[in-house]
């Protein structure tokens, strides 16, 4: 039977980064296995969920490169297939109706506070109830849970990370399965949906392992076979706290929006609970053949920001320029930054230089706006500081020189070494002023790459614009 595995998220917010990880590792299983990956948009809580968060999901998804291989499965247009199941577990004699009003169950509640035992429903009453003393309030549908003396007493489930997990019978109580109302439960519909999904493995974050238990009554009472659960660890912030915005950045597009690059983010995650050795630089590719469930430990794992950033420079470096360039004009632009064709062209001379020296997309685009745009660059109040008279006086001598220089960038080196070698002065007392005229900064690459890509003429203009003259 073919893997298929599914991200089912409940459309009530943003993508979070753990939910982030639970599609790629569901998305890698399912390569690593030439299976299927689908996504399942949990919207049954009418209340909480939005069209707004559903599209964020997508977005983000899309972003990742995790989109599903079939169109998504929306929860709530399958209520009736989930009813329709109920009903089938009503005749098979595995549920029963249930005639409680709200004040009664409010009342066993509260009688079981008072007793300061967990509330467990008995429904003792409804099993064995004929047809004709029925209440006249619409009853809920509720399943008969496996009973103490059933199966060894336990219910017990295998699972691919937690290893053998299991809960006494006694624990389980005849859950609902569909409302009063007609509407089914989620741990109701889930099972369902899976079943009829096809699902084979259901991965998902370890807070829902009690659910299983409860799911598990579903699947054996219709005699459908179980798929095999992995249930992953959280991710918590570096206190070990639950990862909440007060730790940085947690939805996924919050990441895309501060510059980190998809590949970089996927490969942090992937790392994050699963290893491979010392491996840290683990593209798609790669991780599609090493990426397995027996590799993903037990224990909640950590954000670590600063390792993701040092990997997003990483993957930055690999990136085409062509790409980066696209991607920095994109940021420029927002931030309101004014271009055109030949700045452009700039950015893009420069860009294998740049990337050398940045973390994220913002720092990129940040160190590339003074080749982006017309005449002198915004200046670094630092910077304009050290354009003493000296240097100005500096800046307009190599002027007068720069116009019978060779402009090539090869050449455009040893041709400034010569300069400051006729001059007598030191390369830096020449490289120093031209890098703030050029750059606005003191901090750029090259100083003749930013000459060679900036062109003669903007260079000069921004050398005697600098110079004062
Ligand atoms: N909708 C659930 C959530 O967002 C996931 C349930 C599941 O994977 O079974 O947490």
């Amino acid at each position: 039977m073919s893997v298929r595995t599914r991200f089912a998220p409940s459309p009530t917010g943003y993508l979070h980064i753990g939910g982030a990880r639970t599609a790629l590792f569901n998305y890698l299983f399912a390569r690593r296995h030439g299976g299927q990956y689908l996504l399942r948009i949990e919207d049954t809580d009418r209340q909480r969920s939005t069209q707004e968060a559903v599209q964020q999901i997508l977005d983000s998804l899309e972003w990742l490169g995790l989109s599903p291989d079939e169109p998504p499965v929306f929860q709530s247009q399958r209520e009736a297939r989930h009813a329709e199941v109920a009903r089938e577990l009503l005749a098979r004699g595995c549920a029963y109706l249930a005639y409680d009003t709200p004040e009664e169950l409010a009342a066993m509640r509260a009688e079981a506070e008072a007793a300061k035992r967990p509330f467990k429903y008995d429904g003792s009453r409804w099993m064995t109830m004929d047809p004709k003393d029925a209440p006249s309030v619409a009853p809920a549908i509720r399943i008969k849970a496996p009973r103490a003396d059933q199966a060894g007493g336990d219910t017990v489930v295998q699972d691919l990370v937690q290893g053998e997990v299991r809960v006494a019978n006694t624990e389980l109580d005849d859950m609902i399965i569909l409302r009063s109302d007609g509407s089914p439960t989620y741990l109701h519909a889930v099972v369902v949906d899976d079943h009829d999904m096809g699902i084979t493995h259901v991965i998902r974050g370890d807070d829902h392992l009690t659910n299983t238990f409860r799911q598990c009554m579903v699947y054996d009472a219709m005699g459908w076979h179980r798929p095999r659960f992995a249930h992953i660890p959280l991710i918590h912030g570096a206190d070990g706290a639950k990862l909440s915005k007060r730790h940085g950045a947690v939805g996924a597009l919050e990441f895309r929006e501060q510059g980190f690059l998809p590949e970089a983010v996927c490969n942090y995650l992937m790392r994050l609970g699963w290893g491979h050795g010392d491996e840290e630089v683990i593209p798609r590719d790669r991780a599609i053949q090493l990426f397995d469930l027996d590799g993903v430990g037990r224990a909640a794992s950590r954000m670590d920001y600063a390792k993701l950033l040092h990997l997003n420079g990483v993957y930055l470096r690999g990136a085409e320029d062509e790409r980066l360039t696209r991607e920095v004009l994109a940021r420029l632009a927002k931030h309101g930054v004014a271009f055109g064709t030949l700045g452009a062209e700039r950015v893009r001379a420069l860009m294998p230089e740049l990337k050398e020296r940045a973390k994220t997309l913002e720092d990129l685009a940040s160190s590339a706006a003074f080749a982006a745009v017309e005449g002198p660059p915004p200046m670094d109040p630092k910077a304009a500081a050290l354009l003493t008279p000296e240097a100005k006086a500096r800046l307009a001598d190599l002027a007068q020189f720069l116009n019978d220089a060779p402009w090539e960038r090869k050449d455009l080196e040893a041709w400034l070494r010569d300069y400051a070698d006729v001059k007598g002065v030191k390369l830096g007392q020449v490289a120093q002023p031209l890098r703030i005229a050029l750059s606005g900064s003191t901090q750029s690459p090259p100083i003749d790459a930013v000459l060679w890509a900036l062109g003669r003429t903007e260079a000069m203009d921004r050398i005697l614009a600098a110079a004062g003259e």
